[in-house]
């Protein structure tokens, strides 16, 4: 009795026995290197699609029909990807998502990116997502993408991940030379527009002008047999170019640059590869382009999960029937598993303590998201809060509780409202971080394994 009466908050490596340690650090040691790995929404898609067929899923082109215990995937033009396992219940019955987003804040090199200044070739960037622009100084790069030339061909280009390779940077000033900017506001101090990549240093003698952007432009161009015109039908994104690594004296922590949302992206897809036949068709759907509020046809505002859910329903079925997509959807539940905001002790101020989650005390469950009074979010239903609360507990699943700091102080949204508009039951449930958004994130290791222990039981469920 005493113990149910009131909540009490823990800390999941308390009592923890060695061999369920053991499980964390070995599952968080493949996690490590995904992330280290896949730094892009199309790396993450490639390396999803990998891990998949290893797994024995199939590509959903290649089926005429589908039935229970099949496992199937579907890519959205490189970017998204959605994966099935059929269950054993009709498929009108609905199914169980975990849906979470491959794409993090970065920056992206503008259509026309190179120039000269000074005798220095720079890359112009545009960020992408929420970032706090300082942080994005004076830490090494790496350049990520795809640049695709007018007769169709891509060229793929990752520059700044092995040892051997150069890395990319902006310089910052010094301190020195900076007392004006120092008394300036950091919306104003750091400046967009000076969010400028050295590329180079080297003049080319032969040319006439601009002779260290034709240096740089020259070597590009023998290297991947592109031109500067190529520049405008590319991705190219600079992701810092450190590997995640473990954090703290007793490693309980990962650093590392994509937690949001790779950590419930991976988790998810494990928790997936992992199923054994569930009753209800389970579905991990991988979107990109969350971080600049889902538009797009790779995003979650997409119809591309209606699209391909309806040709798992007609697989199902034998033929399409409209109605049963319907249903399909009105009787499905989903989690959105995106992270949160840990109770960070330097900054109390942000927080509410009560309402906020901590790292490593669990799977973090978030009912609202959005800002002020509530604006802008998917309320998740008490029943099904009480249904997904109870599916933890059964298994086993330590989970804990929080919104996005105090009210009034900011806020943030999820592609939770997005599934919700498609008559699904949906709540955010995802790991808490630590300097979210920074291109050094922090997650807490008990946490991940926790997503990934939840995520499977829901699918399970
Ligand atoms: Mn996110
Ligand atoms: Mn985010």
């Amino acid at each position: 009795m005493k113990e149910n009466l009131l909540y009490e908050r823990k800390n999941g490596f308390s009592g923890l026995d060695e061999s369920t340690k053991a499980k964390i650090n070995g599952f968080c040691d493949e996690y490590k290197d995904a992330l280290s790995t896949a730094k892009t929404e199309r790396e993450f898609c490639a390396m999803s699609v990998k891990l998949l067929e290893k797994a024995g899923f199939e590509n959903l082109d290649e089926k005429k029909s589908l039935s229970a215990g099949d496992k199937v995937f579907c890519v959205n033009r490189g970017k998204s990807v959605l994966a099935f396992v059929i269950g054993t219940e009709p498929i009108k019955n609905g199914v169980n998502i975990v849906g979470a987003h491959i794409d993090s804040p970065r920056l992206d090199l503008k259509p026309w990116p190179l120039f000269e200044d000074s005798g220095i070739a720079f890359l112009k960037t545009h960020y992408y997502g929420g970032i706090r622009k300082y942080q994005w100084y004076n830490i090494p790069l790496a350049l990520h993408g795809v640049v695709v030339k007018k007769d169709g061909t891509a060229i793929n280009i990752v520059i700044g991940e092995d040892k051997n390779d150069p890395i990319f940077c902006i310089a910052d000033l010094l301190p020195h030379l900076a007392s004006k900017y120092n008394a300036q506001k950091l919306s104003e101090a750091f400046d967009a527009e000076k969010l400028n990549v050295i590329a180079g240093n080297i003049p080319f003698d032969d040319a006439e002008k601009e002779k260290v952007k034709h240096g740089i432009m020259k070597m590009i161009s023998e290297k991947y047999g592109i031109y500067e015109t190529d520049f405008m039908s590319s991705e190219l994104e600079l992701v810092p170019a450190f590997k995640a690594r473990d954090l703290g004296f007793d490693r309980s922590m990962i650093a590392g640059y994509g937690h949001d949302d790779r950590v419930c992206a991976y988790t998810a897809l494990r928790a997936l590869a992992d199923l054994k036949t569930p009753k209800r068709t389970a579905v991990c759907l991988l979107v990109d382009k969350e971080e600049v509020g889902s538009m797009g046809n790779t995003g979650m505002q997409s119809r591309n999960f209606e699209n391909v859910l309806a040709k798992v329903c007609s697989l199902c079925e034998g033929s399409y029937s409209e109605l049963v997509l319907r249903e399909c959807l009105s009787n499905s539940e989903c989690l959105s598993a995106d992270v949160g905001a840990a109770f960070d002790p330097n900054f109390p101020e942000v927080f509410e303590k009560n309402n906020t989650p901590y790292i490593n005390q669990g799977l973090l469950l978030t009912k609202y998201t959005g800002a002020r009074g509530k604006s802008g979010s998917s309320d998740a239903s008490a029943e099904f809060v009480a249904k997904i609360r109870n599916i933890f507990e059964e298994n086993d699943v330590l989970w804990q509780t929080g919104e996005l700091g105090r009210v009034d102080i900011g806020g943030g949204g999820t592609i939770a409202q997005f599934v919700a508009n498609l008559d699904v039951d949906v709540i955010d449930c995802g790991v808490a971080l630590l300097g979210m958004h920074s291109p050094n994130e922090i997650a807490g290791k008990f946490d991940v394994y926790m997503a990934y222990k939840g995520y499977k039981a829901f699918m399970n469920s």
